[in-house]
């Protein structure tokens, strides 16, 4: 699985992970290298696109965390687009439906549908313990209900009786009340599958669709077709709805186009995939452990995140230092603004900020919104080195200069100074400790 893709993808990023310095011309002839092999491995020309363009634009404008290199942080970034673009989290079949829960089952004709079914019934039956019943839809092919009936029994799961010259529709509906009164948790409705993608097949499957309410539509696919695979899903999921797609003969799959393009593309979740012809043969998909399958450099992800980690620490340590001199300045608070734009806005700051309890009403009256954290990053940005360090400096004349440079009034840059100044104040008493220390600031 994936095995050349991943080839490729090593030894450009060993070659850029060796280097001591990278610049954007080194960044973009790996990313173009990457592309190529993206597109060799059959991944949709636009998701290829979309994806380099991402990360391009993160590695761009990437803070190097010291202690790795910057191709390292280049490998982090690559993994993690791969990561979202392969849909983040693994999202398995969902029965959170009051029984029976259906479970709607399409796709083209020797996809591996009926073998599918077989293995997810197996699956529900052995790990999720529920009792399933399985119904064979598909009356052109008498073989294919047999073939049910078969992999059923082996895999010890009932299978609804045959009863011949009956309609897709009118089998669903006796699937459905069969499973009603015989306390069946799962209904799982294996629909006729044909060659190619036909408006009587889309017609059959919607009206079984209508007359069962199935919970989940999952798609069958096959990912040695490559973008077919993808084209299918889409047309599918146009007439269907489709909850998920199972890929199968991922065992053989070398390129893995399917399987790196189907999330972006059709929007919808791989949830399962098949990689054998055993009943056993069926893998969650785990978006996190395909990248890493993928880039082969679990090592030097893991690596970039432990350093992100310290990085934060050590920012923290500097902070504390400061707070115990006492010489917390208007670099510092732009540093802390920074922190809080990256955290998610005033709300994730106000947990995180010493001294908090006594500067919410300054907060408030300050009306701190994220338009106004943006507002005053432009104005510690309009003073120079200096100013920042020894705000005493700020007299009128200095602030009009300020104010204009920032586009803001004078005002807004004296309840700036007013703010840092009560929090440079709150830390010194934090940082001395004692009754000026944390119960002090608290307000106790
Ligand atoms: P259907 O026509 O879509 O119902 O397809 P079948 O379930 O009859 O499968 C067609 C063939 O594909 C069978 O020989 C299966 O054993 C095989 N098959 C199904 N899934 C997989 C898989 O994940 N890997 C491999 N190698 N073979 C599979």
């Amino acid at each position: 699985m994936f095995d050349n893709l991943s080839d490729k993808l090593s030894g450009i990023f060993n070659a850029l992970t060796k280097r001591g310095a990278l610049s954007e011309e080194d960044v973009n002839a790996a990313l173009r290298e990457v592309r190529r092999a993206l597109l060799e491995a059959d991944v949709a020309l636009e998701v290829a696109r979309s994806f380099i363009d991402k990360v391009r634009s993160r590695a761009v404008g990437a803070e190097v965390i010291k202690s790795v290199t910057p191709g390292q942080m280049v490998v982090k970034i690559v993994h993690d687009e791969l990561v979202a673009m392969l849909g983040a989290e693994a999202e398995g079949i969902d029965l959170e439906a009051p029984a029976p829960v259906g479970i709607l089952m399409v796709g083209l004709q020797g996809s591996g549908k009926t073998t599918t079914t077989a293995k997810i019934a197996k699956r529900l039956t052995e790990k999720a313990k529920r009792r399933v019943l399985l119904a064979s839809l598909d009356t052109r092919r008498p073989a294919a209900m047999e073939q049910l009936a078969v992999l059923g029994k082996q895999v010890g799961v009932e299978t609804l009786p045959i009863v011949a010259g009956q309609s897709a529709v009118q089998i669903a509906r006796r699937a459905m009340e069969a499973a009603r009164l015989g306390g069946f948790d799962v209904v799982m409705l294996d629909t006729a599958g044909r060659v190619t993608l036909d408006e009587a097949l889309m017609l059959e499957a919607a009206e079984v669709k209508a007359v069962a309410q199935p919970h989940e539509v999952l798609l069958v696919a096959d990912s040695l077709t490559g973008q077919d695979a993808v084209n299918t899903a889409k047309a599918f999921d146009g007439r269907l709805g489709l909850t998920g797609i199972v890929l199968t003969r991922m065992d053989g799959d070398g390129r893995g186009g399917a399987a790196l393009s189907m999330r972006a593309v059709t929007g919808k979740p791989i949830k399962l995939v098949g990689t054998g012809e055993k009943v056993d043969a069926l893998e969650d998909f785990h978006p996190a452990r395909v990248a890493n399958r993928i880039l082969g450099m679990g090592d030097i992800v893991s690596l970039v995140e432990k350093a992100a980690e310290s990085f934060d620490a050590d920012r923290a340590k500097r902070m504390a230092e400061k707070m115990r001199k006492g010489s917390f300045d208007l670099e510092d608070l732009r540093d802390q603004l920074a922190q809080m734009e990256k955290l998610g806005g005033m709300g994730g700051l106000l947990g995180m900020l010493p001294g908090i309890a006594k500067m919410k009403s300054q907060i408030a009256s300050a009306n701190l919104d994220d338009r106004v954290v943006k507002r005053q990053t432009a104005i510690i940005d309009s003073m120079t080195v200096k100013e920042r360090r020894n705000p005493d400096l700020l007299k009128a004349s200095r602030k009009k200069r300020i104010a204009a440079g920032s586009g803001t009034k004078v005002e807004d840059v004296n309840k700036l100074l007013k703010m840092h100044r009560t929090m440079a104040d709150v830390m010194k008493s934090m940082g001395k400790g004692g009754r000026g220390g944390i119960a002090g600031a608290l307000g106790n």
